[in-house]
């Protein structure tokens, strides 16, 4: 990208851009001005104090430190790096996670997930919850930090993301349990909930080539994107408490065949909730109460 590392006065000295002007550079380029303004945020290690902080500022000198790195984080995010992978952070559901690309940048709309959660579990007190396919921990912590009362496991295959999650957990001081293995196969115990947003990308959908940054085997799965959701809706009744309940996040048109899995498995309940763009995106459903409850 054209972006001056630096400008040379008619002296020859060398002399770094302001913020404003790096900051018009930087548009110049392509780059999305929220983005290029969080960029340099993050390179100024003034995240906290916001954008209004950069126009008051925009004066001010940059180091040619700090300007070599927020060119080079502005390549990252031309090149279509997430952006939370290049600060390292990503907030989610009131809570900053720190992500890298071992782990799914975490969604706003998965937050949909997490607010059906809640709404289930209200009435149940010391829940009993697991998150599968945990990523970043995502869920399992939102889930953990709204609930102290919970009992929170997250499963995921992938140590590297298990590292990720434990350290969110520490880092927010969060009682998650962590657990490695696929699905449900590593647990004994039966859950109030288990919630779950697995890949659900079918191989070759053209949406993969903008998601080359994320780890693959948290975006696709099978042919239909729905191999990995047959597994946890064909694993979950030996798993849930009598009226506990699967939900599941799933592509933008997947409801109706997640909402056929889930009542073929002899779930109740079963219905929808949707995203941030008003997509059916959550389907889940209830396991039979036992008979006594009714
Ligand atoms: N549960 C994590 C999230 O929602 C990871 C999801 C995934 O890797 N498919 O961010």
């Amino acid at each position: 990208m054209p972006c001056p590392l630096h400008t040379t006065t008619p002296h020859g000295a060398n002399v770094t851009p302001t913020i404003s002007q790096t900051l018009s550079d930087a548009y110049a380029t392509g780059l999305e001005p929220l983005d290029a303004q969080r960029l340099l945020l993050a390179t100024l290690e003034f995240g906290d104090r916001g954008r209004a902080w950069l126009r008051v500022n925009g004066d001010m000198d940059l180091t040619q430190a700090e300007l070599v790195r927020f060119t080079a984080d502005c390549q990252r995010r031309l090149s279509g790096e997430p952006l939370a992978y290049i600060t390292g952070k990503r907030e989610f559901f009131g809570l900053t996670l720190q992500v890298d690309r071992r782990v799914l940048d975490p969604r706003p709309d998965t937050e949909t997930l997490v607010d059906w959660a809640l709404d289930v579990l209200m009435h149940t007190p010391h829940p009993h919850v697991v998150d599968l396919g945990t990523g970043s921990g995502a869920i399992a912590l939102a889930i953990q930090h709204e609930r102290s009362d919970a009992i929170v496991t997250a499963v995921d295959a992938s140590t590297d993301a298990l590292a990720v999650a434990q350290a969110n957990a520490d880092r927010l001081e969060l009682p998650v349990r962590l657990i490695q293995g696929s699905w449900l196969t590593p647990l004994q115990q039966r859950f109030d909930l288990i919630v779950s947003n697995p890949p659900y990308i079918a191989e070759g959908d053209s949406h993969l080539p903008a998601l080359v940054h994320e780890p693959i085997e948290a975006l696709t799965s099978g042919p239909d994107g729905l191999d990995d959701i047959r597994l946890i809706v064909a694993q979950s009744p030996a798993c849930l408490l009598p009226g506990g309940w699967l939900l599941l996040e799933h592509g933008h048109d997947q409801a109706d065949a997640v909402a056929a899995l889930l009542c073929r498995q002899g779930f109740v309940n079963v219905q929808s909730r949707k995203d941030l763009a008003g997509i059916a995106r959550c389907t889940g459903g209830q396991c039979k109460p036992s008979p006594e409850e009714g």
